[in-house]
């Protein structure tokens, strides 16, 4: 089988090419090239370039502002930024909140948020998770208490990422005890700002900071801040979840992580030889780089049919997520291997970027926090145990 792309398609991918080479800061190029920490500004600053170009939301209908680009130029556009060293654009509001306020929201939520979001010039953190209620997500008890025009919210999320930058949250709330749990669960947007909230950082593994919790005392949210109908937010929350998993095949990611396996591959020296000569090891990137492949078409596939909002079924979405973060680790397992003894040594420093270089490439500085932080994915958008339940019951009818 041949796939090729029409003259239209290849057109597209060389405007995106020239976009990103005339565009993309220097800075930011040789941090992500080198896996190196990223601040807010770097990843603001080139969301907004993109948002004045009118690729930031670049998922979104014409409609609401977006390009309308169709399944396959939003892979060529993902795939080519991974390739050309651009940063992953946080998801939380292009991604997630904004195709929910743009199909469940009031037009004055539409009105207040959707050009934040498509400008890049406000940040959103997900209020899913908590102390109790991970994976069992609607055990959720943070509280909405009814006080006439507002809501009172009391609890704690955690797990928060990027909490400590962002400006509004999308959050999961309890407003009702009645019925089944699902059905209690309302869907809030909250300004960070609100007196009441106390964001504390947790410490990631590899040491950056991306994680926190978020305390709620007595916070007054709005009523106009409600998404939809009250007691309906598991609904909107699952399409979100929907979007995010197949979000979460990171084409992107792998793509990029792929291209540098392949270039250490080639220089890093292993008994006097690259190690890309070495049978054992080269069979290891052939065999990740075929598996890459076919989750790129399954992509595809599903991108298809998601159109312009429409879900793409939880199944598929669930597959997507288990693949592509189970090739995600196994790339970043095998660039650790890459890097040898010189890539052992985890040094936050050297992985900002800071601090003595002593002649190591960078990459191979990258590569043990790369390793450790990619360990999140198989966990994060819902584990990947549960994405095997939601298969074995939804697909299997197990
Ligand atoms: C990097 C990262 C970023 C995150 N960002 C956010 C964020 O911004 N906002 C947010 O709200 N949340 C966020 N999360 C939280 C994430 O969604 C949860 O960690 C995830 O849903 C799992 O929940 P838990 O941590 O409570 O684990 P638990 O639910 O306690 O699960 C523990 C283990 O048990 C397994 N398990 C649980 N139940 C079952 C079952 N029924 N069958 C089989 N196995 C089961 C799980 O797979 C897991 O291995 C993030 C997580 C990570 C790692």
């Amino acid at each position: 089988m041949e796939l090729a792309f029409t003259p239209e398609e290849q057109a597209f991918a060389d405007e995106v090419r020239g976009f990103i080479r005339d565009h993309l800061p220097a800075d930011i190029s040789r941090r992500v090239e080198h896996d190196l920490h990223l601040t807010r500004e770097d990843h603001m600053r080139w969301q907004q370039i993109l948002g004045r170009r009118g690729w930031h939301a670049y998922t979104w209908p014409v409609s609401q502002g977006g390009p309308g680009w169709t399944a396959t130029q939003r892979y060529l556009f993902e795939t080519i930024s991974g390739e050309m060293n651009c940063p992953t654009i946080q998801p939380f509001g292009p991604r997630m909140v904004g195709p929910v306020i743009y199909n469940f929201g009031s037009e004055a939520q539409q009105a207040q948020h959707l050009s934040g979001i498509r400008d890049s010039t406000v940040w959103w953190c997900q209020g899913y998770s908590e102390p109790q209620s991970g994976s069992d997500l609607a055990s959720l008890a943070t509280r909405a208490d009814d006080h006439g025009d507002h809501y009172v919210v009391n609890g704690q999320k955690i797990w928060t990422s990027y909490a400590h930058h962002a400006d509004w949250m999308f959050c999961l709330v309890r407003t009702s005890r009645e019925g089944r749990k699902q059905e209690g669960i309302s869907f809030l947007l909250i300004d960070m700002k609100s007196p009441g909230i106390e964001v504390q950082p947790i410490p990631m593994l590899e040491g950056t900071h991306s994680f926190n919790a978020v305390f709620f005392t007595d916070v007054k949210v709005p009523k106009a801040n409600l998404v939809g109908e009250e007691g309906r937010g598991w609904h909107y929350a699952k399409f979100l979840l929907e979007h995010e998993r197949v979000e979460n095949s990171n084409i992107g990611f792998s793509t990029f992580a792929l291209r540098r396996l392949h270039r250490m591959a080639r220089t890093v020296q292993h008994r006097g030889r690259p190690l890309i000569e070495q049978p054992l090891f080269r069979a290891k990137v052939a065999r990740v780089e075929a598996q890459l492949k076919a989750l790129e078409m399954n992509t595809l596939r599903a991108l298809s049919s998601m159109g312009s909002g429409s879900s793409p079924g939880a199944g598929l979405a669930s597959s997507l997520k288990i693949r592509g973060t189970e090739i995600g680790q196994r790339l970043t397992e095998l660039l650790y291997e890459a890097a040898g003894p010189a890539g052992q040594r985890l040094d936050m420093a050297l992985a900002h970027g800071e601090g003595d270089m002593d002649g190591i490439d960078a990459s191979v500085r990258g590569a043990p926090a790369n390793y450790f932080w990619r360990r999140a994915m198989s966990i994060y958008g819902g584990s990947n145990e549960i994405q095997r339940n939601i298969i074995a019951k939804q697909v299997l009818g197990l």
